[in-house]
């Protein structure tokens, strides 16, 4: 099986070109997997026409490119969701990445992107190739996920996710009955943010609303 090592090879390629604008070379290849194999797995892509060789230099095809893309846009979709939805750190986040990239189907990927709100970049401020699901949501005017401080009294959302990456605080927010799914009522704004849940009426920081995300019911 060398699908998971042309993924990775795929991404280097795409990587390399992003950081350095420029094409990677064949002997790339075995110092970014295990040099045992970097020959086969290469000789593996080009029969797959998912790149080819001048001279000593890989080019990506347009089937390959696309490929790619779509590996990057895997990796970093996980990143945002471990550092976002999981509050995984940073050093851990890297290796989970890589290791959950490979078990997202195209379904789960756009699942993802849209829970997240179609984000434009990851955790490390790099460009997210967009997919379908993020063209369809440009047109929506009104975003459907957006952040609970940006919504207006008597606006009625449902939770959508939490960003903090204060555990505690988390903890305290959800054994208060704010969780996903959770439906609320912004009842006021000043002189403090207020919000509706039921019949529990809840006042909330607002770096505390910031980092709570809903959906608009419509
Ligand atoms: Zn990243
Ligand atoms: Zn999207």
């Amino acid at each position: 099986m060398t699908e998971p090592k042309i993924e990775e090879v795929l991404e280097h390629i795409w990587t390399h070109e992003e950081e350095f604008g420029k094409r990677a070379s064949r002997d790339m290849v075995s110092q970014w997997i295990d040099p045992q194999v970097a020959d086969a797995v290469l000789q593996d892509m080009l029969r797959q026409k998912l790149v080819h060789m001048y001279n000593s230099l890989i080019v990506l095809t347009a089937t390959g490119r696309k490929e790619a893309e779509q590996v990057i846009r895997r990796h970093r979709l996980a990143e945002r969701l471990l550092k976002d939805i999981l509050a995984v750190k940073h050093d851990t986040m890297d290796s989970s990445a890589c290791e959950f990239e490979h078990f997202l189907n195209d379904e789960v990927t756009t699942s993802i992107c849209t829970l997240l709100g179609h984000p434009v970049r990851c955790p490390h401020g790099k460009l997210i190739p967009p997919g379908e699901c993020c063209q369809r949501a440009k047109k929506i005017l009104r975003p459907l996920v957006l952040s609970l401080l940006e919504l207006t009294p008597g606006e009625e959302a449902k939770v959508a996710y939490i960003t903090t990456e204060h555990h505690p605080r988390l903890d305290r927010l959800s054994s208060m009955g704010l969780l996903p799914g959770t439906a609320i009522r912004v009842h006021q704004k000043q002189p403090t943010l207020v919000i509706q849940m039921g019949e529990t009426q809840l006042a909330l920081d607002e770096d505390i609303a910031r980092d709570i995300y809903v959906r608009r019911s419509h």
